[in-house]
């Protein structure tokens, strides 16, 4: 399937990160999900630890979910027009959200952070954008600059296609520094249109924001006329029924969803304060829209996801979290591998290093090659971690027992594995 995948496909993939590039060896196909399994196109069952890269959080194929799509279907694909289920959904991020006033479905995390960025241009009045190396926001052009961690340093593309113009718009700071964040505001008075952040990054691995660090970048931008952009794509609904907002309780301006909002659907969102989103069309001047937004299946989806996503789901989430956080940290330390297992409510990673990771810098300096090791002898054991060291693992409600058991068994021999490994 691979090789005719590759004939057809760049990489024989439709997202890089799924080609393995980072770990090698060949992709599995999947060919259907129940619960936390996964069953690939020649059998094999895993344990999986990637959901869909977070929004299968009730496990694959959860009962509720499926006939909330099927009778969805049964009406209908799309109209094009405004239906009852986008309200509903809307209405559903409302209630869990306070910040979030008003929100805008789209399709994609990409097209959320996008319009996010698009709508504070509008409203500020200003060009530059302020993100942190390590952070991802979804492909967007002014979002792929990543120069690093020097102190307010302009972004350099990080891919061929996007342009140094728009590039020269990104500050890259580091991560968890917030002098340096003072120091661009300093740099660039009244250009900076907003900061954008991930709530609690989890694409450098999971590295938490330290005590106070989202608070005082709301101060920082309160200060400056600049918007506060929580990019909760990945936490959002996750580490808490209120994502990270839940946690840590800073209000954003803006906000963006995907993941679990969509049910494993193309759905996700961008929303906060109403004076705010009062400036996108029609109402306002600053244009953005999509065929498929607000789809009736991808909201029917999200919605049925949401609304099992009480009190006692999170509680079980973080439970089998901290029980996963437990056993991989006994396994490396019984085979003497410096580690640290990181975590952000439920969702946590492995750094090979004993070295305090808080920011991307200090995330790459660890023994990324003991994770190759790692995740192959997994993955031969039936347990299927990301393929790349530096993401988050998933897990959902779904998650028993008996996927636990699975998984402790498979970790000895995978710490043994990642000792052994030689870079
Ligand atoms: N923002 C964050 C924090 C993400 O983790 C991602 C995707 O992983 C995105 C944005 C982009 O979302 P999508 O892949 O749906 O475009």
């Amino acid at each position: 399937m691979f090789d005719r995948a590759s004939v057809v496909t760049p990489g024989g993939v439709n997202s890089p990160v799924r080609a393995f590039r980072a770990v090698g060896g060949t992709p599995r196909f999947m060919v259907s999900g129940t619960g936390p399994y996964l069953t690939d196109a020649d059998g094999r069952e895993y344990v999986d630890l990637v959901c869909s890269w977070g929004p299968m959080i009730l496990g694959h194929s959860h009962p509720e979910v499926i006939a909330a799509v099927q009778e969805a279907v049964s009406r209908g694909t799309s109209f094009g027009t405004p239906g009852e289920g986008e309200v509903a959904l809307a209405e559903e991020i409302v209630a869990r959200i306070a910040p979030v006033e008003q929100v805008r479905l789209v399709s994609s995390g990409t097209e959320a952070t996008m319009s996010a960025i698009r709508l504070a241009r509008g409203f500020t009045g200003r060009s530059k954008v302020v993100k942190f190396a390590g952070c991802y926001h979804g492909h967007v052009d002014a979002l792929l600059a990543a120069a690093g961690s020097g102190l307010a340093t302009f972004g350099l593309p990080d891919t061929p296609g996007v342009t140094g113009a728009t590039a020269r718009d990104t500050v890259v700071l580091p991560y968890n520094d917030l002098d340096a964040v003072r120091a661009a505001f300093a740099a660039h008075p009244g250009e900076i249109a907003c900061v954008i952040t991930e709530a609690s990054p989890g694409n450098m691995g999971v590295v938490p924001p330290a005590d106070g660090f989202n608070a005082g970048l709301k101060e920082l931008c309160a200060a400056n006329g600049a918007l506060y952009i929580s990019d909760e794509v990945m936490t959002g609904f996750r580490t808490s029924k209120a994502g990270w907002y839940g946690v840590d309780g800073v209000s954003p301006d803006l906000m963006t969803f995907g993941k679990v909002m969509g049910g494993g659907f193309p759905a996700a969102a961008f929303g906060g304060r109403a004076d705010v989103m009062a400036h996108l069309a029609p109402v306002g001047p600053v244009y953005q829209a999509g065929t498929l937004s607000g789809n009736p299946v991808a909201t029917a989806a999200g919605l049925a996801q949401l609304r099992l996503l009480d009190d006692a789901a999170y509680a079980k989430i973080d439970a089998v979290s901290a029980e996963l956080r437990s056993l991989v940290g006994d396994a490396f330390t019984k085979e003497g591998v410096a580690h640290t297992v990181s975590s952000a409510s439920n969702m946590f990673s492995v750094f090979f290093t004993d070295e305090p990771v808080r920011n991307y810098d200090d995330a790459k300096k660890q023994e990324a090659f003991r994770f190759t090791a790692f995740f192959h002898s997994m993955l031969e054991q039936g347990v299927y971690l990301p393929p790349s060291a530096f993401e988050s693992w998933f897990v959902s409600t779904a998650h028993d027992e008996r996927a636990v058991e699975r998984i402790a068994a498979a970790l000895p021999a995978a710490a043994r594995a990642a000792s052994e490994a030689t870079a």
